[in-house]
């Protein structure tokens, strides 16, 4: 959709490879100016546009501290300055949140994740208007690539089925998990739009239904050593990378990862990244007590 001199506004909170790709190589190689804002801020973006804006690519909940942006909203920004609207929904999934029905004009989903559901393939999705997608089939998917195996389509197709089913499981839990770290004294904030005392619930509560997600970001008051031995006494969550599984996965996201200086203070001694799994819930909350109570964190 872009050409050079086309200006891109983007979330400050983005998968890390689409941070790269705004912040490092269009701009860089292909002389499309791009501008990172916190989307959670209206104005902020409002401020943002130029004559050239062409895009505006939002992620919410952001990857990795769930900060929410407004896609209702931003939709209007976007269409009343001629730009389109585009909005990574991999944390909610479609069970929880639509884009288009909020006026979005593309919505991005990593397949990979709770959308196929079970940690085995990768693939991804844009869902759009015809005349969009026409041109990402007939010129990207031909001539540059990406595009997915049969295989790999296959099995994602089969995890689909089950989307509903395991997303509710994955809100109720998460939800569960995140009212359990609030009571623990030596865990030092816990985002996640489900939660009163996430800055933007209000926005997440009109946008996402029925639930919030699985992903809960969270800290603990201790070194960076304790972060790691904390991780190592875990038996039922699993640490590890990706997301969206039907196991509990959990990273350290430690303080020199690149874009700490985006994040909100909060974050910056280093969190955890959690991604709550289908489990009985009781396992989960058993298996992190244990882990706390190990470093006298409880
Ligand atoms: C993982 C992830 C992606 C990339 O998905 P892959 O399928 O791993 O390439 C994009 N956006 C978000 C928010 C993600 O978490």
């Amino acid at each position: 959709m872009l050409k050079s001199g086309d200006h891109v506004i983007f979330s400050s909170v983005t998968y890390i490879a689409v941070y790269r790709l705004f912040n490092e190589l269009l701009n860089s190689k292909f002389h499309i100016e791009t501008t990172i804002v916190d989307t959670s801020d209206l104005n902020a973006v409002r401020k943002a546009i130029k004559p050239n804006t062409k895009l505006i690519h939002i992620e919410t909940p952001g990857n990795p501290t769930l900060t929410i942006s407004d896609i209702k909203a931003i939709a209007e920004i976007a269409h009343k300055n001629g730009a389109l609207l585009s909005v990574d929904n991999t944390f909610a999934s479609p069970f929880n949140q639509r884009p288009i029905e909020l006026g979005a004009d593309f919505s991005v989903e990593s397949l990979t994740k709770y959308i196929n559901g079970h940690g085995d393939a990768m693939g991804g999705a844009i869902i759009g208007k015809k005349k969009y997608l026409d041109i990402i089939r007939t010129q990207l998917q031909i001539n540059l690539g990406g595009t997915i195996s049969p295989f790999n389509a296959w099995l994602i197709m089969r995890g689909a089925v089950t989307l509903a089913l395991r997303m509710k499981q994955h809100n109720e839990n998460a939800l569960t998990v995140a009212q359990y770290l609030q009571t623990v004294n030596g865990v030092s904030f816990v985002a996640y739009p489900g939660l009163e005392s996430h800055p933007n619930h209000n926005i997440a509560k009109a946008q996402m239904f029925p639930g919030f997600g699985g992903m809960i970001s969270f800290g603990i008051k201790a070194d960076h050593d304790t972060h790691n031995r904390f991780i190592s006494h875990l038996k039922v969550i699993t640490p590890a990378v990706s997301l969206g599984h039907d196991e509990s996965l959990i990273v350290f996201i430690g303080e020199n990862d690149e874009r700490q200086y985006l994040y909100p203070d909060e974050f910056h001694n280093g969190f955890f990244r959690f991604s709550v799994g289908i489990e009985d819930i009781e396992d989960i909350i058993e298996d992190l007590k244990q882990a706390f109570e190990k470093e006298n964190l409880l």
